[in-house]
């Protein structure tokens, strides 16, 4: 009987499901498929992110028992007691999801080699300790060690397009699919190890364009495609808003301060050239439009632990665009078309540009 691990990436949804210890003939039946994948083990992209970074503070402790099980493979007669006290102490204590996986694919490639050797060669274990059989035992030991050390390097946590050096992996996977009655279901297939779900997990980041950040509130480690400032956890962004009531400038202050610079330097040029009491309210009218609609996306950006971006230069470009050009056209416009076109707007006409942005 084999054991395996099942795993789906969710990109479009950034989470990922896992189902841990499906037997192979568990695999073969519909039923007892589906009921298994109904309530898979999820997390969603940040916490893998956190997972890993956890792990690596657990590493140097696994990898010692990782050692003794392959130096006990080929020691003694039975499970040996010291060993199986320090497993079972390691394995209360233990929450990490990847920690938990390693520890215990290492104890069921110990206790199941133990019994199996001791079946085959009996009191005589230590005369046979290079027997084929003993020597798969501690390949597999020495895989899942080599592959806990390859977690640990930081590629895995905060450098999803790394620079080293060009390399082509290959990795034998399958994928089981529950399709029929209204289901329509896909999983990979992975006996032991876990790099393929990690190629394929670090694959999605990339390919997202996500990248990995820290909180200045909470100095959490988090993905985002945008370059955040806040994790956007309930507390942060609220630590972040208390901030700017406070009065705390952030980037948005500045860009605001130099949007409405620019606009009152408009407003200074129908001023200047002695434009009509109407043509200066069918400005400031659009003004305040344009402010409230820069506002707005000032707003929803600090709420949701933004940071400037495209497309937030885009909003601020398309306002100063909509009052440019609705000030080249005051500026050519003779008073009484001034007041024709005043008279539209107070009927609550859409007649500039800067209309159109609240639409
Ligand atoms: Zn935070």
């Amino acid at each position: 009987m084999k054991n395996y691990t099942l795993y789906r990436v969710n990109s479009h949804i950034k989470t990922v499901d896992f189902i841990i210890n499906i037997a192979d003939e568990e695999l073969n039946s519909a039923e007892v498929f589906a009921k298994y994948i109904s309530t898979p083990v999820t997390f969603s992209f940040d916490e893998i992110l956190l997972q890993l970074e956890q792990f690596r503070i657990r590493y140097e402790r696994l990898k010692d028992f990782a050692g003794k099980t392959i130096e006990y493979i080929t020691k003694g007669q039975d499970v040996n007691v010291v060993l199986t006290n320090e497993y079972t102490m390691l394995s209360e204590k233990e929450n990490n999801f990847f920690a938990k996986y390693y520890l215990e694919k290492l104890w069921e490639i110990y206790t199941v080699g133990r019994k199996n050797l001791n079946k085959i060669t009996g009191f005589i274990t230590n005369a046979m300790t290079n027997s084929g059989e003993e020597k798969a035992y501690r390949n597999q030991l020495n895989n899942i060690a080599a592959e806990m050390e390859q977690l640990i390097i930081t590629d895995w946590f905060y450098n999803h397009i790394p620079d080293t050096s060009n390399r082509v992996i290959q990795e034998n996977i399958g994928y089981v699919v529950l399709r029929g009655n209204g289901v329509n279901e896909m999983y990979r297939v992975t006996e032991l190890s876990l790099l393929p779900f990690l190629y394929e997990y670090s694959f999605c980041i990339s390919s997202i364009g996500m990248q990995v950040y820290e909180c200045s509130y909470c100095h959490k480690h988090y993905l985002s495609v945008g370059n955040n400032v806040c994790c956007g956890d309930e507390k942060c962004l609220s630590q972040k808003k208390k901030d700017i009531r406070k009065g705390k400038k952030d980037e948005f202050s500045n860009i605001k301060k130099g949007y409405c610079g620019y606009v009152r330097g408009l407003k200074h040029k129908l001023t200047e050239a002695k434009k009509s009491k109407y043509a200066i309210d069918l400005f400031t009218d659009a003004q305040n439009k344009a402010e409230k609609y820069v506002s707005n996306a000032i707003e929803e950006y600090r709420d949701s632990g933004k940071r400037p971006d495209a497309d937030f230069d885009d909003v601020i470009t398309s306002a100063k665009n909509a009052m440019r050009k609705l000030t080249n056209r005051l500026y050519k416009m003779s008073d009484s078309a001034t007041e024709e076109i005043y008279c539209k707007m107070v009927e609550g006409d859409v007649l500039f540009e800067v209309e159109r942005l609240m639409i």
